[in-house]
């Protein structure tokens, strides 16, 4: 194993499958079986997987409620020089996921501190879900009570960018149900289930006619799922004018019309005609047709 320091050892973060194993990457399964040690959730779901790998490690547990006094003893043994790997029971640790204790510390401390890519089902979810990509927000579990989450939600009304949960089958009707009575009946989502795995299946529905499938539909809530809801589009419509406007106003001031309309187009992406007719409104001239 490349040592990424000479004086201490390193911590590789490595992702594994969310379901389908032929996602375990060939550099992961490398690094799990060269690292000293390996900083697992479930010892025993990380062992059953280190077995399908044919690899033989030395597991030690690392959970939420141990964290703090865990990665005391696996900065010790990075500070001896030892080669150390973090994984979750699925996907990649600290999304949702136990190692953010560790990981900070131990870049605190100057260690090396080295990703190894693979399966998130967020991500999963989101480049297959038909959402905008371009921006979007991870957001995780919603709060479980349905006060505390509508209340978490209300201040999520303005965010343009994609929202990404995830969110256990149980709670899937009621946090959908929420969603729409905050977020808007109307907004696109998108319910992505058992990613990777055989019964894979994406969901699309505006936010109101999803929460009743989920209710009426079982089927809709069994095993795991991740819930998209597209951004605020009204408000990133509304910055966008705004700006427009803005850089319009300036521009106009020195300039004709039609090259202050010109500029501010190729400023902001926004159509020319527009933006001149914006800029006769702008100036109390009347619009032409
Ligand atoms: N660290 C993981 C990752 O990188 O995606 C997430 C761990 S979090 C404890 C588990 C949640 O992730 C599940 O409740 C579900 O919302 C989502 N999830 C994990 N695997 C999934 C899958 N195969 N399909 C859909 N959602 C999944």
């Amino acid at each position: 194993m490349p040592r990424h320091s000479n004086i201490s050892g390193t911590l590789y973060v490595v992702a594994t499958p969310i379901g389908n194993l032929g996602d375990m990457s060939a550099r992961a399964r490398r690094v799990l079986a060269q690292v000293d040690l390996i900083a697992a959730e479930d010892t025993r779901h990380t062992r059953r997987l280190l077995t399908h790998f044919g690899i033989r490690a030395e597991l030690w547990s690392y959970q939420d409620h141990n964290e703090a006094q865990m990665a005391e003893r696996l900065l010790a043994s990075l500070a001896q020089g030892r080669e150390v790997a973090l994984v979750s029971d699925a996907g990649t640790p600290l999304l949702s996921d136990p190692g953010f204790v560790l990981v900070r510390a131990a870049r605190r401390r100057g260690f090396a501190v080295v990703p190894i890519p693979g399966a998130n089902a967020a991500i999963c979810a989101l480049a297959a879900s038909g959402l905008p990509c371009d921006r979007f927000l991870f957001l995780g579990f919603p709060p479980r009570t349905s006060a505390q989450r509508r209340a978490w939600l209300t201040g999520l009304r303005a965010e343009p960018g994609t929202l990404v949960f995830y969110e256990s089958g149980n709670r899937a009707a009621t946090s959908v149900a929420d969603m729409s009575a905050v977020l808007g009946t109307e907004r696109r989502a998108v319910l992505a289930r058992e990613l990777t795995k055989r019964f894979e299946t994406f969901v699309e529905a505006p936010l109101g006619s999803l929460a009743e499938r989920l209710h009426e539909e079982p089927e809709h809530r069994l095993g795991e799922l991740v819930i998209l809801v597209e951004g605020n589009r009204q408000t990133d419509g509304a910055a966008q004018e705004a700006e427009e406007a803005r850089i319009l106003t300036i521009l106009s001031a020195d300039l004709p019309l039609k090259q202050a309309a010109a500029l501010t187009a190729r400023i902001t992406g926004g159509r020319k005609n527009r933006l001149y007719q914006l800029a006769l409104r702008q100036q109390g001239k009347p619009d032409l047709k």
